[in-house]
């Protein structure tokens, strides 16, 4: 019985872990390497076991730097089951179908670049990683487990999923495992979310364990207080009535956009939202919104609340869901009254980036960042300040209000993850995992201030789980 951290050790993206219990082999996530020196080439490159060799995958949630290369996987060989909660199945299909449409476009691009300029000028892969019917054929070999539910997954591994209070149906990953008479309690946090956070129940941590696999990202961050977050949200929406312009939320389509809504929605008097037409501008995030108002067995006590009384969500009556083009070009012609929410969350693509040029010139408009900006987007480069801003090769002066709201991260902070930990009994030896360096630093110094024993995985590092004793 062996334990060995393959992505996600050392940085945030690409989360896969190996699991070797009585011969056989589970994966703990397959995410695909996001960001960085050519994620494309790296993800292409072989994995560093026979695919088809494994039994099992156990994922977490749905998130693509955690699923994101089970197509591949399938593509290679592997044929067994995948585990997951319902809703984490429901968002996955979404999230891989997208992702797999991206890269067919990409590839599309590519095979064009080379029939105008030849092979020496055309950048990236003539084939896509892998197209939407690998995605679809993927999720045909999900099997759903609930909350709670004690679940063999292989002989000698039994899987329990806890609330991980990240993203709808996300999970941390609770194993029994036995072989030989030896036992070993290993526990996965996956994406553990903050405590408090609207719609969805706070990560769940009380259970033992032995080892302790524990995600960093936010290690050494404190996040600002979320009252503090919606009190500016109020202002920032009273102070654009006033000036009488559009206000545009760029915003990613799971998670965000659903929060972004259900704040609106629950803050609608006080924040006179009834003043606003609402648009949710982007097929996905309508896809992913109806995956979240499908699963409202999943709500934290507040949002089941909200839900009973207005008899199901959205409860925004002056919502409009936009689906087709037609119906978000249409948007153009609103100079004022208009809040949109639109992907990608990063302005780097997507139906916001035609939003911005309608209205980031306007002295009236507001734009309203809720999530991280990467180093590169049209999104960095506006809340960086820029006095002009490149969309579709034309220059646009920034005269728009820009608005950065803190607060809103689907990740806990270094308290929340402390918090969580120390719900773990059993006293585990605790590695730390998807994080850059000085969050999986910052949170191993924090756990070591109180006793726990802790480090930071390496790459490749193989942990024996037979003789825990001896460690
Ligand atoms: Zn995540």
């Amino acid at each position: 019985m062996h334990l060995q951290f393959y992505g996600a050790a050392g940085e945030v993206t690409g989360s896969c872990h190996i699991l070797t219990v009585l011969g056989r082999t589970l994966l703990l996530d397959c995410g695909l390497i996001q960001g960085g020196d050519d994620p494309d080439s790296r993800n292409r490159q072989p994995f560093p076991f026979d695919a088809a060799a494994i039994d099992a995958v156990v994922l977490s949630h749905a998130h693509i730097d955690h699923c994101g290369r089970l197509p591949l996987l399938r593509k290679r060989g592997f044929r067994g089951p995948v585990f997951a909660t319902p809703a984490c199945r429901d968002l996955a299909r979404i999230l891989l179908a997208d992702s797999a449409f991206m890269a067919e476009r990409e590839a599309e691009r590519y095979r064009r670049r080379q029939a105008e300029h030849g092979n020496r000028h055309a950048r990236g892969f003539p084939d896509p990683l892998f197209t939407r019917v690998d995605a679809e054929e993927t999720i045909a070999q999900f099997k759903t487990v609930a909350y709670g539910r004690a679940t063999e997954v292989l002989p000698g591994a039994t899987l329990t999923y806890r609330d991980a209070g990240h993203i709808l149906g996300s999970a941390s990953v609770w194993l029994q495992l036995e072989e030989a008479g030896a036992r070993a309690r290993i526990v996965f946090s996956g994406d553990v979310g903050q405590y408090d956070s609207p719609i969805l129940r706070d990560p769940e941590g009380d259970g033992v364990a032995d080892v302790l696999v524990m995600e960093s990202t936010y290690g050494n961050r404190r996040h600002r207080e979320r009252s503090e977050t919606l009190q500016e949200f109020g202002e920032i929406l009273r102070a654009a009535r006033q000036g009488g312009g559009n206000v545009l939320i760029p915003a990613f389509a799971v998670g965000r956009s659903q929060e972004v809504l259900y704040e609106l929605a629950t803050h609608f008097d006080e924040w006179r939202v009834g003043d606003w037409q609402v648009f949710l501008d982007s097929p996905m995030a309508i896809e992913a919104s109806e995956v979240y108002w499908k699963h409202p067995e999943l709500y934290d006590a507040a949002a089941s609340a909200v839900r009973r009384d207005a008899g199901g969500l959205p409860t925004l009556p002056n919502l409009k869901l936009c689906r087709s083009a037609e119906e978000s070009m249409a948007i153009n012609l609103m100079r004022g009254g208009a809040i949109i929410i639109a992907g990608s969350g990063m302005c780097n693509g997507g139906r916001i980036v035609h939003h911005l040029k309608h209205n980031i010139t306007r002295h009236e408009c507001d734009v309203i960042f809720t999530g991280f900006q990467a180093v590169g987007t049209l999104g960095r480069a506006i809340v960086d300040g820029r006095e002009h801003v490149r969309i579709h090769g034309e220059q646009f002066k920034v005269n728009a209000r820009i608005h950065t709201l803190g607060g809103f991260s689907a990740h806990g902070d270094q308290e929340d993850l402390l918090r969580w930990h120390a719900g773990v009994g059993g006293k585990p030896h605790t590695y730390l995992v998807h994080g850059e360096a000085e969050g999986a630093i910052g949170l191993c110094a924090a756990l070591h201030a109180r006793g726990a024993r802790a480090e930071v995985a390496r790459p490749a590092q193989r942990v024996d789980l037979t003789h825990l004793g001896g460690r």
